[in-house]
């Protein structure tokens, strides 16, 4: 069928709320394709996510990373095996993860809301996520 190519682009921005200003289209698309992962991913798979519909480095998906991280837009977390996982600040991370078989279950509930409260206020520091990892043992390993 003939589609309008103006339609395309409405289509590509539906998604997404509008990243800020100043990004490159490189960092802006590694955000965007973050933004679409239903769990955190390393580096590697967010880039052969990306990789599918553009061709795109790893090496600037990393260097999108970083800037990004700085700018308190995505987050990251290393697991137990070592592997550094990303996604994007939109709520905090909880988890109970399990030192035998490095399962992390998400925790819903956030337990220091009000500390983080406390903490900006008293050290006037800008929060802008945090991470609460608790580490024992799960039921299938105990
Ligand atoms: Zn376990
Ligand atoms: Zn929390």
């Amino acid at each position: 069928m003939d589609r309008d190519p103006s339609a395309e682009k409405n289509c590509a921005a539906v998604s997404a709320v509008p990243p800020p200003p100043g990004l490159t289209p490189g960092q802006q698309a590694v955000l965007t394709a973050l933004r679409q992962q239903p769990q955190p991913l390393s580096a590697q798979a967010l880039h052969g996510v990306m990789a599918v519909q553009r061709s795109i480095g790893l090496a600037t998906v990393y260097r999108a990373l970083d800037l990004l991280k700085l700018l308190g837009l995505v987050q990251h977390r290393v697991t137990l095996s070592g592997e550094t996982l990303y996604s994007v600040v939109e709520h905090d991370h909880h988890y109970l993860t399990c030192l035998q078989c490095g399962v992390s279950v998400p925790v819903e509930t956030c337990p220091v809301q009000e500390l983080v409260a406390h903490l900006q206020r008293t050290n006037s520091f800008r929060i802008y996520y945090h991470t609460l990892e608790f580490f024992g043992v799960c039921d299938r390993c105990s």
